[in-house]
């Protein structure tokens, strides 16, 4: 009998054997979309793969094939069998990620188009522009990398406006050479736009939008145009990386660094670029990643003799243009106001010369850590070193920022550690603490009080769909002049340049340092240098004020000394020793539920089950509340698993699956997660 093993669209780990009837057998293979029924339904799967042989039980037939041409290649079926390992999702799921709605559930057959000649893109660089050094050395480099037709992977780490865009734009011209693909990634569809733009004027050759936001027709038609090999360039976010390709040569993934690569609400959880390194091993394409604070996952390959070639760009296109001034300014000693005499003073001096200011504070609610005014500390947890969360009762949301401590404790959101709140500094023994950080709302009335007729913005939504749109506005305003001074909480709209700002305040670097998660640090480097690229213009080096209570921190020295590696080395010590990604790997078993105490159970009987399974019960952490303890009526608790390498994180996620849940918890697993609350 010949079987086929077909990924039903079910949140099951399995695939499932079903009969192919002898007036299928043509047009059953490996990739092929199939009906068949499934409990009392009937639905629209995918072949896995095709084998003859006798079943050890009985198998229900197929009832159709749906098209005359297996939907899917066989390099998107390895691709699903990939995803399904590396981020311990369902077969069913991570085959449906890769097929757009429109295709996966047409009625009518799909007919694959056939690609007739294929246009050349035009062999001239646009006249009149002239390569800096860096941008010629990484373009030639890259060039021979790309010509070898074999697998690569390279790291421009350049500094911002050091040119990357005409080095990619060069680039992507070579690849659609003779028939080749090319697939440019952005982290956000906003800035899908201008590259979209930017490609099709200079590229001669069509070139494809791929984004959540574009319509269905125009989806159906660039996922097949890309499929029969017509489309040549495409341009998108994140789930383009899981487009097919007939022939993939350049992968370019800018701002690599960018944590809106990883999918975190919709399993498979995958990151964009790990999907398209994988992916370019099999088609022997050069992937090319982009970054001013590339990511520790590619730093800490791109070493000497190591997978990923590094290349510097070091200069800024517009010749002259100084790099920014970072100075830091140590704060000391109990202090009532968010902003020192010397950031001020800056921001007058720029006023006044008619410049523009950009002041950054951190989210509201997560400024709540603990910190000793005498000699900064922070309380850590000591198992996890993420700075303890100081919370009314154990597990409630913060309450009173300023209720006193009565009634207080500390918890360690990464393993549920509970503290006592500390009567004097950990470190020197005496104090005082401080527990809170600074919010925007404080910023904005010191400086309505100290700089009267000074016009000031605030911007401190958290990323909504509607708070973006107010968010775009607010910058827009501000581009347009109308505002002197802008009080934000991070640098959302990454595609605007705003010409007229010369300084960059940080009022409280410390409680970026300070955020209950394990790339604190990270994050706080990666701002801080793209705050730096933010300041200033062609004539006028940008100032970059830091206020920070840890100026000794390595996190703020690197960024003072402009010492990106310096930084790196550290962070990936500290990474290796207390085992999480990139030195290894992790798992975020986050339980949902609409009880608080059906949803802890769950948490605990799946910590415990794990620690006695496992030979190293330290590298199950957990169950703590999730930051946000409760989301939309959900109760949110998690554990973290640690392992060494994939294969051992594979074992004990299996493990925790198998663990029966209380009625009304389900549990989301997310592998490397970026989202930590
Ligand atoms: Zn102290
Ligand atoms: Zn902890
Ligand atoms: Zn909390």
């Amino acid at each position: 009998m010949r079987i086929a093993e077909v990924a039903m669209p079910v949140p099951l780990e399995k695939a499932f054997d079903y009969e192919v009837p002898p007036a299928l057998a043509a047009s059953v293979a490996p990739g092929s979309r199939v009906r068949g029924p499934f409990g009392p339904r009937t639905l629209v799967g995918f072949v896995l793969s095709v084998r003859d042989g006798e079943p050890t039980r009985e198998l229900k037939p197929l009832a159709k094939a749906m098209d005359p041409e297996p939907l899917l290649t066989a390099e998107q079926m390895a691709l699903a069998r990939w995803l399904a390992v590396r981020y311990c999702a369902p077969i069913g799921e991570c085959v449906r990620s890769l097929v757009p709605p429109s295709l996966r559930s047409a009625m009518r057959p799909v007919f694959l188009p056939k690609a007739g000649p294929l246009p050349e893109p035009p062999e001239a660089p646009p006249a009149g522009f002239e390569l800096t050094a860096g941008q010629s050395a990484s373009f030639k480099r890259l060039d021979a990398l790309l010509e070898a037709r074999r697998y690569a992977a390279a790291l421009i780490h350049g500094v911002p406006a050091s040119g990357k865009t005409e080095v990619y734009l060069r680039l992507l011209r070579r690849a659609a050479r003779g028939g080749g693909q090319a697939l440019f990634l952005v982290p956000e569809i906003a800035l899908t736009k201008p590259f979209f733009a930017e490609f099709s004027a200079g590229m001669g050759l069509p070139v494809a939008l791929w984004h959540s936001g574009v319509g269905a027709k125009a989806k159906r038609e660039a996922w097949l145009g890309l499929r029969a090999g017509s489309v040549r360039v495409v341009v998108g976010a994140r789930s383009a990386a899981l487009l097919p390709f007939k022939d993939l040569r350049l992968v370019v993934v800018d701002e690599e660094q960018d944590e809106s690569y990883k999918e975190d609400d919709n399993a498979p959880y995958y990151h964009a670029r790990d999907v398209v390194m994988e992916r370019a091993k099999t088609a022997g394409a050069l992937v090319v990643l982009g970054s001013a604070t590339p990511s520790l996952e590619s730093y800490s390959l791109a070493v000497p003799g190591g997978p990923v070639e590094l290349l510097r760009m070091d200069e800024r296109v517009a010749k002259g243009t100084p790099p920014p001034v970072v100075r830091v300014l140590a704060r000391r000693g109990l202090e009532r106001d968010c902003l020192s005499p010397e950031l001020l003073a800056a921001v007058k001096e720029r006023l006044q010369l008619r410049e523009q200011v950009i002041l950054l504070v951190n989210r509201r609610g997560y400024s709540n850590f603990v910190m000793c005014q005498g000699c900064s500390w922070v309380a850590r947890c000591p198992t996890c070193a993420v700075a303890f969360v100081h919370h009314k009762g154990a597990a409630a949301d913060l309450q009173d920022l300023f209720a006193g401590p009565a009634g207080y404790s500390l918890l360690c959101h990464h393993c549920g550690k509970d503290e006592p709140v500390p009567a004097v500094c950990g470190r020197c023994g005496k104090g005082p603490l401080k527990f809170s950080g600074v919010g925007t709302q404080k910023v904005v009335e010191e400086l309505r009080s100290k700089l009267p007729g000074a016009r000031v913005l605030r911007m401190d939504g958290d990323s909504t769909a509607g708070e973006k749109a107010t968010e775009a506005g607010v910058w827009g305003a501000f581009r347009d002049g109308k505002a002197d001074i802008l009080v934000g909480t991070k640098l959302v709209a990454k595609g605007y340049h705003f010409p007229r700002v010369t300084l960059v305040g940080v009022v409280d670097a410390d409680t970026m340092l300070s955020m209950p998660d394990f790339r604190a640090a990270e994050r706080t480097v990666q701002m801080l240098v793209q705050a730096a690229g933010r300041a200033g213009r062609a004539d006028k080096a940008g100032l970059v004020i830091l206020q920070t209570a840890q100026p000794a921190h390595y996190a703020i020295q690197s960024v003072a000394r402009g010492d990106y590696a310096g930084y790196a080395r550290e962070e990936l010590g500290l990474r290796r020793d207390l085992r999480y990604p990139p030195a290894a790997s992790l798992a975020r078993l986050l339980f949902l539920g609409k009880t608080e105490k059906a949803t802890r159970a769950a948490g605990e009987a799946v910590a415990e089950a794990l620690r006695a399974g496992s030979s190293d019960p330290d590298a199950v952490l957990g169950p703590a509340p999730g930051v946000h303890s409760k989301f939309e009526d959900w109760w949110r608790w998690h554990v973290l698993v640690k392992a060494a390498d994939p294969a051992k994180l594979a074992e004990a996620v299996a493990a925790a699956k198998a663990v029966p849940l209380p009625s009304g918890v389900r549990v989301k697993v997310n592998v490397d997660p970026y989202d930590m609350f």
